[in-house]
């Protein structure tokens, strides 16, 4: 089966599992190519994306989509999700138990897409991947899970409410293509999260974590 067509599948399995929380909701499964290499994930939909059933393409996804552009990328080229493919409620950050159960979709979907590059928006999609990372201190710097490569970045929502917030992510996002050469071509200088024991997670741990 190709990535589509084994998306799709997962797309109308998660459709029918009447156990996920915030059934209320529409589901917003996530949009972009399969074949991409860099995947952005996200946390919850918002308003705007429940209504459309699309990721992103509030005020926070306008900006998101401006940044791909800036660096000469087509949003049709990249891929965009959330963790929790349902809003919830006022938009109220995602709770643990609704991120537990739609953890494993989103191993399912990130297997099929297979990026080179995760990069997760804010501290709940990073701390999947890297739980005790923090966002300020570790946003912009480029892991290696030896699984994936993740280069953490601000949320969107979050450059929006400040000066230096928005520069950190703009100034991120400009290192994106850079860090995705480097990955591409095995030059890669990244972090190790075993680097700071006591601090970051041990690459095992992690490695559960993902899957
Ligand atoms: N914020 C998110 O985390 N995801 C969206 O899709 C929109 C806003």
């Amino acid at each position: 089966m190709d990535k589509v067509a084994e998306l799709k599948k997962l797309e109308l399995e998660i459709a029918k599992d009447k156990s996920l929380p915030l059934q209320e909701a529409n589901l917003v499964f996530g949009e972009g190519s399969p074949d991409c290499q860099v995947l952005f994930i996200g946390e919850a939909p918002g308003f705007n994306e429940d209504e459309q059933k699309r990721p992103f393409v509030g005020k926070a996804g306008q900006l998101l989509r401006k940044n791909i552009r800036n660096i000469g990328w087509q949003e049709r080229d990249v891929y965009i999700t959330n963790i929790v493919k349902r809003r919830p409620p006022e938009n109220r950050d995602p709770n643990e138990e609704e991120i537990e159960k739609y953890k494993p979709y989103l191993a399912r979907q990130i297997d099929i897409i297979s990026p080179r590059v995760i990069v997760p928006l804010g501290r709940f999609s990073m701390n999947y991947f890297l739980p005790v990372a923090k966002i300020t201190r570790d946003q912009g710097k480029l892991f290696n899970t030896d699984k994936y490569f993740i280069l953490p970045m601000l949320h969107p929502a979050a450059a929006l409410r400040g000066t230096t917030a928005m520069e950190m992510f703009e100034n991120t996002f400009k290192k994106l293509p850079a860090a995705l050469d480097k990955v591409m071509t095995g030059k890669s200088d990244e972090e190790k999260p075993t680097e700071r024991p006591g601090k970051q997670q041990r690459v095992e741990d992690i490695q559960k974590r993902l899957f």
